[in-house]
């Protein structure tokens, strides 16, 4: 278990852009505030999506295409450092006109209205490393 306390700072309240893209938007904004670790929600609609879901025996993502729009449910994520950039991890929960919902880690969403809680937390920056028992990119310290 890897574990680090880091301090809130700034709490920050964003209306998004319409038509942009959701992950990109978060990720130019932790450039631009220079956030280097953090915590989000997010709640709106989308206009369409990419969702995928991680085969643990594969190791590799499966991508889905939501193509019809969609109520934004639940999204939460995180920022971290990646290969030396604020790096966005979200995951979502949609719901289409029948209230059905589907979800999964956050590939791209055109975003049709969408607001977003970002919290900047400081300290040490959290920093991802391929981990090679999971294929994954985790926090390594
Ligand atoms: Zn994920």
């Amino acid at each position: 278990m890897l574990v680090r306390e880091l301090k809130r700072g700034r709490s920050l309240l964003v209306r998004l852009d319409h038509g942009a893209d959701l992950v990109n938007q978060i990720s130019e904004l932790a450039v631009d505030e220079s956030i280097h670790t953090g915590a989000f929600s997010v709640l709106g609609a989308l206009i369409q999506a990419e969702i995928a879901f991680y085969d643990q025996e594969s190791h590799e993502y499966s991508a889905l295409l939501v193509e019809e729009n969609a109520e934004l449910v639940s999204c939460t994520g995180n920022v971290s450092i990646r290969e030396g950039k604020p790096f966005v991890h979200a995951h979502v929960v949609l719901a289409d006109s029948d209230g059905k919902t589907t979800g999964g880690h956050l590939l791209h969403g055109k975003i049709f209205a969408a607001e977003l809680h970002l919290i900047e937390l400081l300290g040490e920056p959290m920093v991802r490393e391929i981990d090679q028992t999971t294929g994954l990119y985790l926090w390594s310290g």
